[in-house]
């Protein structure tokens, strides 16, 4: 695991000088009114490297900005709240509240009333799951008001661990990311298309499955009429069968939003998803990916969505 900027060890005991400096300089430039992209783009310039060496990007200047250990907190991993740690900080808990809340970061925006508007979980649905338990992972604010994916402790009669959460920015991103290198390689089209008739393969599936959990619930009325059945039984299994049938319906209806995405007239993949509508994306994501795994965070505060997300794709050409 790579080590932070700005610190000289994992354990965050020891701030590296030269980089909370950098850190210092990039903060006041952004509370002066530079946008991120702006400030990543000095810290290269500069010749500032981030700890693998890569150069500054928005998203990695936007990822270490958002780790409230450059602030010597972390987030309590059950509530999402942000407490100190009483370790080495580079810039104040009121500077790294101070950018979390700032005007025209993703997801801090307020609307008028002082609500927070609602975000789009491109990830919700059934694609993000639990890497503890299975479950799948809803989308919804902490007490912090983030928006994160979370273990569903109870969805569809069944309880998650509730142990896994996420912050959906940084989830998001990363699955973003993986999905523009798929679509940049060679044959994604053809690749696409063939999970496109994967998928539709499912999704017939899943309605002859529907017409036959239909047929049997018509059946049970049957011998309930005749006395065969208590009405109890009739109950159970005819709340079984409809619970069944939500399940079917709810899994056809998402399938069938990846068997429809648009893709027939797009030349550039990769142009296309940098700009395609919240539908189309989540739609192609979900054609892409049959699930995305989140596991539990090693270490407090430390947040390396690397070592913590496992891609599964339904893409042929997928590594
Ligand atoms: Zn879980």
């Amino acid at each position: 695991m790579p080590r932070l900027y700005g610190f000289d060890n994992q354990a965050l005991t020891r701030v590296r000088a030269q980089e909370r400096h950098v850190v210092r300089e990039a903060v006041g430039r952004i509370r002066a009114g530079q946008s991120q992209a702006e400030v990543a783009a000095w810290m290269t310039a500069e010749g500032h490297r981030g700890t693998m060496g890569g150069e500054w990007t928005t998203m990695t200047l936007g990822r270490l900005l958002d780790n409230p250990a450059i602030a010597g907190m972390e987030r309590d991993p059950a509530t999402g709240e942000l407490r100190e740690t009483g370790r080495e900080a580079l810039i104040t808990p009121e500077e790294f509240r101070w950018l979390q809340q700032r005007p025209g970061r993703r997801g801090s925006v307020r609307s008028p009333e002082g609500r927070e508007p609602d975000h789009d979980y491109l990830l919700a649905g059934g694609l993000a799951v639990c890497g503890e338990c299975g479950q799948r992972m809803a989308g919804g604010r902490t007490s912090a008001k983030t928006p994160s994916y979370r273990c569903q402790t109870s969805f569809e009669g069944r309880g998650g661990c509730g142990k896994v959460r996420i912050t959906a920015s940084l989830l998001e991103e990363h699955v973003a990311e993986h999905v523009l290198g798929e679509l940049l390689r060679p044959g994604a089209h053809a690749a696409l298309e063939v999970a496109r008739t994967g998928i539709e393969a499912g999704a017939d599936q899943l309605r002859a499955q529907i017409a036959d959990l239909e047929g049997s619930r018509g059946e049970l009325a049957e011998p309930y009429a005749q006395g065969q059945v208590s009405r109890d039984a009739f109950v159970a299994a005819d709340r079984r069968i409809s619970e069944m049938l939500k399940q079917a319906r709810s899994r056809l209806r998402y399938l069938e939003q990846a068997v429809e995405v648009p893709l027939g007239g797009v030349e550039d993949l990769a142009r296309w998803w940098q700009h395609a509508p919240f539908r189309s994306r989540r739609a192609l994501v979900v054609l892409l990916l049959d699930k995305v795994e989140v596991h539990p965070a090693r270490a407090r505060g430390v947040r390396d969505v690397d070592d913590r997300v496992t891609l599964t794709w339904r893409t042929a050409t997928a590594a």
